[in-house]
């Protein structure tokens, strides 16, 4: 759907003709050809004045950050945010960061390994936003999703501007609660649609203590970069267990002596993925490390914040390893390979390579919650791949599941991977059959719903088993966007 020339002329007014777009030679670039405009604000100013305009012209809008997995209807207004890419402010002594959209991880993680902090940044790779929620491999350290948002900027979908938690009484940055009830999980909601509408226009990011060299002493070129030396009291390792309840056993432990810096279950395609840069070489190095395993397992960083207490954090894992029976992965011992871990693992650089696999596209299972339930359930889950991998239709990775422990274990994030040829017909038929069945499972055994479903099964299973959240969702959204200004942003249009 075009813009009238009148109308457009009031978004150009608004941002200058530079910044708005509705060129078919142009819009390609993004998406689509069909969207109405692609805007480029420059600032909350402008963001709002434009959300604004879309409610006087009834149109809808949806902005963008990185792109990474935004799904944008067609004939939408696209607010891509890339102009708004400042990091406003470090507060080394309160210990968070604000940022606009357009701040990606690696930009934002350089800064602040010179103060000696970090943040959570998401698995999908430092590339991507750094204010979005999400999770990743620092999760142990770091925590992960909604936890690590504080005071937020938010232009709300009719253009007024709220400012949450501390920001909006005192006009600090540095809690995301109250005064009064707080909006928090409209805000940061971790179920889907998860997108909350309106834009986000500054957020303020927890930060963590690093222990770690300022700069990461990176050699190579992409994708194979390495360390040309291990950063000091610093450790990478995988070890495996003879079965999922000595693996899950050591991660216990580990939890509770809060000694890993990262704690990653990679199961050994992942590690293959990881420490390889071709799906030849990653095929010979799976089949390798598969013998080597000898079962499930996980990789770790160990991070000192002195030679003292570095020994001391490795002979605690040492005790827990051997109590466990765990043995360690001679391949990763390989100081290459180490810092290979170390760079993918720390800065978050292969993950299309994790995630994807040879095989092409891949449906997935993610889960957030307490590790041991949801790795029972992926044990099930595994095990119904077993025909699929049989057939041909998926990449034979073993069965395997992965996950990572949050906060120290007090949370945990299991995740299962179907890899598959997209233009297969068939493959992809038996892939969203086994997704299927297998969410349906664990709705039914009360391991945890996947929200990630269609309308239907919201509506009459996943919704009235938690709570109705899909009928306050929309009493919500009817609330907040009483024009229609904002398309639905997942199962729940
Ligand atoms: C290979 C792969 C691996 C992944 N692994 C992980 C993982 O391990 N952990 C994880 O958490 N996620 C993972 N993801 C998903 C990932 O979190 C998101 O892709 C990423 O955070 C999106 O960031 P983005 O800036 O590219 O968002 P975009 O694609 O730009 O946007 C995502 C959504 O947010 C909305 N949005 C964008 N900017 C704003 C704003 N300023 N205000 C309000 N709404 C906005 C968009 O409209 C869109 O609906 C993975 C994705 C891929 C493709």
């Amino acid at each position: 759907m075009a813009l009238s020339k009148e109308v457009y002329k009031e978004f150009e007014d608004v941002v200058g003709e530079e910044n708005i777009c509705d060129d078919p030679a142009i819009m390609p670039s993004y998406y689509s050809t069909e969207f109405a405009a692609v805007i480029l604000p420059k600032d909350t100013a402008e963001v709002q004045a434009i959300v604004k305009l879309c409610n006087k012209h009834k149109l809808q809008f949806r902005p963008i950050c990185t792109g990474w997995t935004g799904v944008f209807p067609k004939g939408i207004i696209l607010l891509d945010l890339r102009r708004m890419n400042h990091i406003i402010e470090i507060n080394e002594k309160n210990m968070y960061a604000v940022v606009e959209p357009y701040v990606i991880s690696a930009e934002l993680q350089a800064e602040l390994m010179k103060r000696g902090l970090n943040f959570c940044i998401k698995g999908a790779g430092t590339n991507c936003s750094a204010l979005l929620r999400g999770h990743g491999h620092m999760d142990q350290t770091t925590s992960g999703d909604d936890r690590n948002h504080l005071a937020i900027e938010w232009v709300t979908p009719e253009g007024d501007i709220v400012k949450s938690g501390s920001l909006g009484s005192s006009d600090e940055w540095y809690c995301g609660d109250g005064p009064g009830p707080s909006i928090r999980s409209i805000l940061t909601s971790a179920v889907p649609p998860g997108v909350t509408p309106g834009v986000f226009t500054k957020a303020a990011m927890k930060l963590y203590h690093w222990p770690g060299p300022a700069r990461f002493p990176i050699v190579g070129k992409s994708p194979k970069y390495t360390l040309s030396e291990i950063p000091p009291n610093m450790m990478a390792r995988y070890f495996s267990f003879p079965s999922v309840e000595k693996m899950w056993q050591a991660e216990l432990k580990i939890g509770e002596s809060e000694i890993a810096y990262e704690l990653m279950g990679f199961n050994a395609a992942m590690v293959a993925c990881n420490i390889t840069t071709c799906n030849e070489e990653e095929e010979e190095v799976f089949g390798r490390i598969s013998k080597e395993v000898q079962g499930p397992g996980f990789f770790i960083i160990i991070a000192g914040n002195s030679p003292e207490d570095f020994e001391f954090k490795k002979k605690v894992l040492q005790k827990i390893i051997s109590d466990a029976d765990g043995r360690s992965l001679k391949s990763v011992e390989n100081p290459e390979t180490e810092g290979i871990l170390l760079c993918q693992c720390i800065r978050i650089s292969a993950s299309i390579r994790e995630t994807f696999r040879a095989g092409g596209a891949f449906n997935s299972i993610p889960v957030m919650g307490q590790r041991d339930l949801t790795i029972k359930w992926a044990i099930g889950a595994g095990k119904a791949k077993e025909p699929l991998i049989k057939k041909g239709f998926i990449v034979d990775d073993g069965g395997a599941f992965f996950g990572w422990g949050v906060e120290q274990g007090h949370l945990g994030k299991t995740e299962i991977f179907c890899k598959f040829d997209p233009l297969n017909a068939e493959a992809k038929a038996a892939v969203e059959g086994w997704q299927k069945e297998q969410s349906k499972r664990a709705l039914k055994e009360r391991y945890f719903a996947n929200t990630l479903a269609s309308d239907d099964e919201v509506e009459h299973e996943i919704g009235p088993s938690l709570s109705n959240y899909h009928l306050w969702w929309r009493k919500l959204r009817a609330a907040i966007d009483p024009n229609g200004v904002t398309p639905g942003g997942g199962a729940l249009v």
